[in-house]
């Protein structure tokens, strides 16, 4: 029910007006997204890495319907990473690239080419890409594309999301030397044929896969906010003896300040996911949608910055 009035909202032009001139929305845009232009996005970043943490970009938008746009995203990559490595701020950060936003919806040729542009820019800009991962009915597809990405950018990274079923035995088959790795906990709905449904199941399922990911040969990135699973993910670096050249946690631009500080203060490597563009509006409203327990999320966030 609330899922459906927040996706009639996130069509709707009026509300979208109305939203976006709500004090309370500027706070949540502000706190959450670097800003609309490219300039934002690196000046955030700046900061960020002047504060001891690394940095990946996402350049707001997905599900994009046309060549032109899908085209338009790749060449806003290319620039962003022109900039990045003019601006000194490569290797710290990276870029997070959603196929969907890429043409995959309609030309999953196009949205290879369009990535495989964009990868060969960060490896010229001195950096390297990671593929977020959408819904499910994109995972074979996003999966297959990484692999062909990876026979001439080795350093692509993927992201597998915990609360698919899937997900154990996509971590074995990633775990191998110089894979990178995401793992967070999956921010789509999903149906119970496919994902866990309980927190309790999508927490179990994010410690077994962190499990494989930490006691593989690969680089796996521990994407999550939550106090226990970093607790763990802490307790497995000690245990497998990894150090902060061998794994990574991030967490999202706005979402626990001080906690990132706390880890990076304390030795490990932290990277900061950064969207900016925009096309804030439909992200925010988007992520609500996805997941209504995100308004939670968000309203938590607002309040605590720990
Ligand atoms: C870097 C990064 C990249 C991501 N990329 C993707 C992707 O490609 N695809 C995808 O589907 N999803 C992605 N996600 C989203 C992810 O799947 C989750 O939806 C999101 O991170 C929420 O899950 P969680 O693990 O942070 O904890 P949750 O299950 O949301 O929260 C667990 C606990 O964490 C603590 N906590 C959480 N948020 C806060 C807060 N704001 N303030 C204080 N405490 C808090 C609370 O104790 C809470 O009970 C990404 C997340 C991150 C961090």
């Amino acid at each position: 029910m609330l899922r459906s009035v927040i996706l009639a909202a996130s069509r709707s032009s009026q509300v979208e007006r109305l939203v976006a001139t709500a004090p309370f929305t500027r706070d949540v845009v502000r706190r959450f997204v670097a800003g609309a232009a490219t300039d934002d996005a690196l000046r955030a970043t700046r900061g960020l890495v002047d504060d001891g943490l690394a940095v990946t970009l996402d350049h707001l938008g997905e599900d994009t319907v046309t060549p032109e746009q899908a085209t338009a995203t790749r060449d806003e990559y290319l620039r962003l990473l022109k900039m990045l490595a003019g601006a000194g701020l490569t290797p710290a950060a990276e870029v997070s690239v959603k196929l969907s936003a890429l043409g995959q919806l309609f030309d999953e040729q196009l949205a290879y080419d369009n990535a495989r542009a964009i990868c060969a820019a960060a490896d010229a800009a001195g950096t390297t890409v990671t593929l977020d991962m959408e819904d499910h009915t994109t995972t074979d597809s996003t999966l297959e594309v990484l692999g062909k990405l990876r026979k001439d950018f080795p350093s692509t990274g993927a992201v597998l999301q915990a609360y698919l079923r899937r997900t154990e035995l996509d971590c074995r088959e990633l775990s191998s030397a110089g894979s990178r790795v995401r793992l967070c906990k999956g921010a789509y709905k999903e149906p119970e044929s496919v994902a866990y449904q309980s927190t309790r199941e999508v927490d179990k399922s994010y410690v077994r896969c962190m499990n494989i990911l930490m006691s593989g040969d690969g680089y796996p990135m521990l994407a999550t906010h939550d106090p226990r699973m970093i607790a763990i993910g802490e307790d497995r670096a000690r245990w497998f003896d990894r150090g902060p050249e061998r794994f990574e946690f991030q967490m999202l631009y706005g979402i626990r300040p001080e906690e990132q500080a706390r880890l990076a203060g304390e030795g490990y490597t932290v990277r900061t996911y950064v969207p900016y563009g925009d096309e804030w509006y439909g992200y925010l409203m988007r992520r609500l949608a996805e997941r209504p327990a995100n308004l939670v999320f968000f309203g938590r966030a607002l309040i605590s910055k720990k």
